[in-house]
């Protein structure tokens, strides 16, 4: 696999973990599939860690580690997830054993504060924006749907979703936060530590005048971001990103350190790819508040709105589709205008009457079949499913449905929408191979 495909898989899978638990991360290479095996050996096989500068040092893996420095000590900015933490405590313990001055978090995602224990030593600082403890109560608050989302995702089996769902995250708390601005002088350097909300409303990055240096958490990908995540997240505001991402180039970067990746260097790379980056979401942002106010539903925009070549970047992490839908729903819900959509019932409940019209579920799973050769997959699993709501354990549709998942599956470069597809897949080899021998009827 080619580094910049690692690092897009490792992107990829950030946010979808990072609400599991400490324990969870760290069993998760021995749970997932091949994939997710080679995802938590990243960084594995890094030897020293990664020389930034003279004083900063990086450690390369499911989110990165930065040790800083100082001749008074040092400081820590995200320390990755606990799976990865002890590898990168003992990576940087090799360039500096001094004293834990502070650890500076950049958002409260799990990847990113795993390994606080690793690191916290008796007078150590935590330092997070004041949002922080908010932003983990929200996590914590849905442990069990997240735990079940990700164990969907990532092919955890029953017994680890009961653990995943017993095990409370390891919780981090913070001895200093901020609103908009924190500063401080350490052995001669000075932080300048700003509020730059973008992935998570408690997001901060951290600016070092003397090197020119800004840390960036989660704000810059080497994507197009997640506007909107899959396993779930509470609306990301397009626009914070943009005033976020303005802010640091405001500051003139000579490098930019992303918390997943390696080091955007030289002012005019940084540049380049800071505004390529804001530009798109700025873009996305733009074309669905617009078509929002010409009267265009969610799907036509998610169909419609398309980055223009100066400003793809690759969805191999966040997909602007579904940073359409996030930016549509984030501003206004989910209701549609339409009057059915008001009442509890759900939006395939006529489909088994429709099939049973059609001629029942073989002959819409035949369609199911013709829609997905006939290069329309996402049609064809919309008809399997509408046949499967009339018999639910109907084999051609339910062969129907694999065939239109595993085309959709060989058509994307998206680790997310991979990874759901599999979920799909998963569940319906098990209905087609039961243990007790095959149900429904054979086409
Ligand atoms: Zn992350």
């Amino acid at each position: 696999m080619s580094f910049r495909s690692i690092r897009s898989y490792a992107a990829a899978m950030c946010l979808v973990l990072a609400p599991l638990t400490a324990a969870a991360q760290q069993n998760f290479g021995q749970a997932a599939g091949q994939q997710a095996v080679d995802f938590a050996r990243l960084g594995q096989n890094q030897t020293e860690a990664l020389q930034v500068n003279e004083a900063i040092y990086q450690g390369i893996g499911f989110g990165n580690t930065f040790l800083v420095v100082t001749p008074a000590g040092n400081v820590i900015i995200d320390t990755s997830s606990a799976g990865m933490a002890n590898r990168h405590h003992e990576l940087l313990t090799k360039v500096s054993t001094a004293p834990v001055r502070y650890i500076i978090l950049t958002h409260g995602h799990g990847d990113h504060t795993g390994g606080v224990t690793d690191w916290k030593q008796d007078g150590t600082q935590i330092l997070t924006q004041r949002l922080f403890p908010d932003f983990c109560a929200y996590q914590d608050r849905l442990a069990m749907y997240f735990a079940r989302s990700n164990a969907a995702q990532f092919n955890f089996d029953a017994e680890r979703l009961k653990q995943l769902q017993r095990s409370p995250r390891g919780k981090v708390t913070p001895t200093i936060t901020f609103d908009d601005r924190y500063e401080f002088e350490l052995g001669g350097l000075k932080f300048d530590v700003f509020h730059t909300p973008g992935e998570t409303p408690d997001a901060l990055s951290v600016w070092l005048p003397k090197y020119k240096v800004a840390f960036v958490g989660d704000n810059i990908y080497d994507s197009f971001p997640n506007i909107y995540t899959l396993r779930g997240t509470q609306p990301r505001w397009a626009l914070d990103y943009v005033a976020s991402i303005n802010k640091v180039l405001k500051l003139e970067p000579e490098i930019v350190l992303p918390s997943h990746g390696l080091p955007i260097k030289g002012h005019e790379e940084v540049v380049k790819r800071l505004t390529k980056y804001r530009g798109a979401i700025q873009y996305v942002h733009d074309e669905t508040v617009k078509g929002m106010n010409d009267g265009k539903d969610v799907f036509n925009l998610m169909r419609e709105i398309k980055l223009p070549a100066e400003l793809d970047m690759g969805e191999t992490y966040g997909k602007v589709a579904w940073s359409v839908r996030g930016i549509y729903e984030g501003y206004v819900g989910w209701f549609d205008l339409n009057p059915a959509t008001m009442y509890a019932a759900s939006p395939n409940v006529a489909d088994a009457e429709l099939v049973m019209m059609a001629g029942g579920a073989n002959a819409v799973a035949v369609k199911a079949q013709e829609a997905v050769k006939a290069g329309d997959a996402v049609k064809g699993l919309r008809l399997a499913d509408a046949a499967l709501a009339s018999e639910p354990a109907h084999r051609g549709a339910l062969e129907a449905k694999l065939l239109a998942l595993e085309t959709l599956q060989k058509s994307t470069r998206n680790g997310l929408e991979n990874a759901w597809l599999g979920y799909g897949m998963r569940g319906v080899q098990k209905l087609l191979n039961p243990p007790t021998g095959p149900q429904g009827e054979a086409k």
